[in-house]
Parts: C-alpha cells; sequence; structure tokens
C-alpha cells in the first residue's frame, strides 16, 4: 500500500460541519492569540484536520506565532490558507506589507470576515478556531452573526480587570445564542523550576470566577510561563517547541476537551 493511502486512512475523517470556537477575551494582552495557536497545533498533532481564522483584523498575531508570513494562493476565486505546523491559517496580516497598518473601516471588516469564511478553501475540516478582537466590537458582533454556530472559548488571566470584562463578552455571546465552550485562564501562578515556588503575578480566581459568572466550565489555567513566551517569538507554539514546559502539558490537555 502507498504511503499516501495509508496516511489517509491512518487520519480520522473529517467530520461534515467542523466544530467552531470562537476565541473571545475582553481586553488584549492577555494571551487569546497564544492559546488559540497552541491549541490548533494540539489538536492538529492529536490528528484533526484544523483551521485558524484570525479575526482579530487590526491587531493580528497569528503569522508571528506561526512563523509564517505568505500572501495566500488564489485559486478559481478561492483562497489556500497558509499551512504552518499542521495548521491551516488565514489571516489580514496575510495580505500587508509587515508594518502596515491595518486602516479599514467597519463595512470593510465585515466583508473581509465573510470572505474568510467563505472563499477559503479550508477544505475537509475537524475544528476551526476563531481568534477574535479583544472586547465586544463590531467585528465580534459580526462574527456572532456570520457564525452561529460557533461555541465561545473565553479567555482571562486571573486580575479581575481582565475577568470583569470578558463577563461583558460572554454576557453579549449568550444574547446573541451562542454557546460557551468554557474558560480558559491564562498567565496563572508561575511555578520556580528551581524551588518549586508558586507566584500569582496576576492574583489569582480570574478563571474560576468568570467561569461562574458565564455558567461555564473552567477548562484550565495555563502557568505564565518564561518557555511559552520564548517559543511563540520563535514562531513555534509552545506544545510544538517544549511539550514538557508546564504552560504546554496544561494547553495539550486543554486542547482535549474540544
Ligand atoms: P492577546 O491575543 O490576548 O492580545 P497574546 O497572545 O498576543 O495576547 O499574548 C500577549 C503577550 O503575552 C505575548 O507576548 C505572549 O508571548 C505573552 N504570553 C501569553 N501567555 C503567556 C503565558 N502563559 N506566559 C508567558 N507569556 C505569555
Amino acid at each position: 500500500v502507498e504511503l499516501g493511502e495509508r496516511l489517509r486512512a491512518a487520519a480520522p475523517p473529517a467530520t461534515a460541519t467542523p466544530r467552531i470556537y470562537a476565541v473571545a477575551s475582553g481586553k488584549g494582552g492577555v494571551g487569546k492569540s497564544t492559546v488559540t495557536a497552541n491549541l490548533a497545533v494540539a489538536l492538529a498533532a492529536s490528528g484533526q484536520r484544523v483551521g485558524v481564522l484570525d479575526a482579530d483584523v487590526w491587531g493580528y498575531s497569528i503569522p508571528q506565532l506561526f512563523g509564517v508570513h505568505r500572501t495566500p494562493v488564489a485559486l478559481g476565486g478561492v483562497m489556500l490558507p497558509v499551512q504552518a505546523h499542521g495548521v491551516a491559517l488565514i489571516s489580514t496580516g496575510f495580505f500587508v506589507a509587515d508594518g502596515t497598518p491595518v486602516v479599514w473601516r467597519g463595512p470593510m471588516l465585515h466583508k473581509a470576515l465573510q470572505q474568510f469564511l467563505t472563499d477559503v478553501a479550508w477544505g475537509g475540516l475537524d475544528v476551526l478556531l476563531l481568534d477574535l478582537p479583544p472586547g465586544t466590537g463590531d467585528i465580534t458582533m459580526s462574527l456572532l452573526e456570520l457564525v452561529p454556530d460557533a461555541a465561545l472559548l473565553a479567555v482571562t488571566t486571573p486580575q479581575a480587570a481582565a475577568r470583569t470584562v470578558a463577563t461583558r463578552v460572554g454576557r453579549m455571546a449568550r444574547e446573541a445564542g451562542m454557546p460557551i465552550a468554557g474558560v480558559v485562564e491564562n498567565m496563572s501562578a508561575s511555578v520556580c523550576a528551581g524551588c518549586g515556588e508558586h507566584t500569582a503575578v496576576f492574583g489569582s480566581g480570574g478563571g474560576d470566577q468568570l467561569a461562574a459568572e458565564v455558567d461555564a466550565p473552567l477548562l484550565g489555567q495555563v502557568p505564565l510561563d518564561i518557555e511559552l513566551r520564548a517559543a511563540g517569538d520563535r514562531g513555534r507554539p509552545v506544545v510544538l517547541d517544549s511539550p514538557a514546559a508546564a504552560s504546554a502539558v496544561e494547553l495539550t490537555r486543554i486542547a482535549t476537551a474540544l
């Protein structure tokens, strides 16, 4: 039997409709994109066909996190997603030269997102992750309309300032009828590799409280981890780059729940 045939046989069949998760946060900088990238790579490593749609059109960071900057090929009216680390990717970052600000306004953004959803040849996907911009702005609202069958994955740090704004996104999703798959607490207490001491730089309790407020499970707590940050900067998500790192172990565990 040819290798290609054996590989196809080994891969699980793509489901007719992929599971879609909209990864959201109340504010920027809480690690939403980092969590998205790592969950995607962990899911792909488990044999699933995974796509990431970077809907953070102004603050896109998916190209950097995956270490790719390539313009998607257009073929017969559709775009082929860019492949990296076993994941299919589409991002506005692929269409602008590095450092060029994205200055699109609402209607154009809505159109771009619509195109990303309809004109991208994703192939058969098992899971699609949408990396939303932070907050409850236009794009979040557009996506709730465009992808009604998505489930929300809310990312927060343990800090109250991040949790209270994430609650608003959760409420917005609920009002739009979107189910909430769960909460990921990121930047939780770091563990000293030398002495094992826990340091809660951003405090504690944000994930638990958000989960209670939006009535969804807390899927995991990803520690503040220098390895995760360094891996992201290298364009190789930590679950791939340093799978034994504490953050990688937890992110891989969270992916199995999706
Ligand atoms: P967001 O998408 O919420 O704006 P990012 O994913 O871009 O946030 O993360 C913001 C910064 O924090 C990045 O520099 C990233 O490397 C870093 N970071 C995210 N999560 C962690 C973590 N658990 N430990 C250490 N650094 C992290």
